[in-house]
């Protein structure tokens, strides 16, 4: 029997990658949709989660895709319900919410899938693997592509909670906090806001591991031209560098791998989540989120000119 899901929250990354995903796999049947506005051919609609779970009592399992802000309340709600829970990335609007769904999905034995979907890009498992034996010495991060091209008209990036030029950015982080084998702090950030904004448009951070050797990360917003989702790694056996988002990869200049880009991401996470459901148990990281919450918190604020969405 397949798990029947719920998905919450339609706007680009449910339609361009999530219902595909679910309609390409047969562990899932999408049952419904909650959405205030948006609708989906051929599933049951509802405006908001509390309508769905009254409808829907036979739902297994709930997928949230809505910006960072409505995350907590649309998961304590779904956990409560008795469904397991699928997060989109940033996982919530501060770090204590995800740890008390975590502590909720303990209580209740069911499953939260706190995802990070580039982990799932094809570069990610022989990178880790490559780096396990090698001692790192320095690295760059370059993060940077066009707002209005990725992210059109949505003012909630731009809004608290929203996280700016770290809603993409995060993705850098889930990545470096996954493939190195030493755990990461920040050292220092500096963080530029539009004038008319609440969240930046662009960062830079110096990351630093356990081990001493330092990271530079570049994160911004107003990128034209060729656009960068990059991870250079210099060790002391090698050059590692994880390109587009963790799809390609490259050793010493020589290409390892270069794959679809984000579209086997999605089918690799729902089939992580159909596992997680069947055992009940969870998968929660914070560290990337930290990391982006304690850059604001020790990060210089500039402003800088004024942002028009
Ligand atoms: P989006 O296009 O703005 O869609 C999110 C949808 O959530 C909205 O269309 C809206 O639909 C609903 N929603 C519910 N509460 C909302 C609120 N308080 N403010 C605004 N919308 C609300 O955003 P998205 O690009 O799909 O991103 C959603 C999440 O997925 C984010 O956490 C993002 O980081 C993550 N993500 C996005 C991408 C990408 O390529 N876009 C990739 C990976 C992950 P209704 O108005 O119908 O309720």
């Amino acid at each position: 029997m397949p798990l029947r899901i719920g998905l919450v929250g339609i706007g680009k990354i449910a339609r361009d990658q999530h219902i595909p995903a679910l309609a390409a796999d047969g562990r899932f049947e999408l049952a419904a949709c909650a959405s205030r506005h948006a609708r989906v051919d051929g599933v049951a609609n509802y405006a908001d989660l509390e309508s769905m779970l009254a409808a829907e009592p036979d739902l297994h399992c709930i997928s949230i895709c809505t910006p960072p802000q409505a995350h907590f309340d649309a998961a304590l709600l779904a956990l409560r319900a008795g469904k397991h829970v699928m997060l989109e990335k940033p996982p919530a609007a501060n770090v204590r919410q995800v740890e008390l769904l975590a502590e909720e999905a303990l209580r209740r034995k069911l499953s939260l899938f706190q995802t990070w979907h580039s982990r799932f890009a094809a570069g990610v498992d022989t990178a880790r693997e490559w780096l396990r034996t090698r001692p790192l010495v320095g690295g760059r991060i370059v993060w940077k592509e066009d707002v209005h091209f990725w992210h059109p008209g949505q003012r909630w990036i731009w809004e608290p909670g929203g996280f700016g030029v770290f809603d993409p950015g995060i993705n850098a982080l889930s990545l470096l906090t996954e493939i190195l084998p030493t755990e990461l702090c920040v050292e220092r950030a500096t963080l530029e806001f539009p004038e008319n904004q609440q969240s930046p448009i662009a960062a830079r951070l110096r990351l630093q591991t356990a081990d001493g050797a330092a990271i530079e990360a570049e994160f911004d917003f107003r990128q034209k031209g060729e656009q960068s989702w990059d991870i250079d790694l210099q060790t002391g056996g090698g050059n590692l560098r994880l390109s587009r988002g963790g799809a390609g990869l490259a050793i010493d200049g020589n290409t390892v791998m270069l794959d679809e880009g984000m579209a086997g991401e999605y089918p690799r996470l729902y089939q992580r989540f159909a596992r997680l459901c069947e055992s009940g148990a969870s998968e929660v990281d914070i560290r990337p989120f930290q990391l982006v919450a304690d850059a604001f918190l020790v990060g210089e604020r500039r402003s800088v000119a004024p942002h028009v969405i």
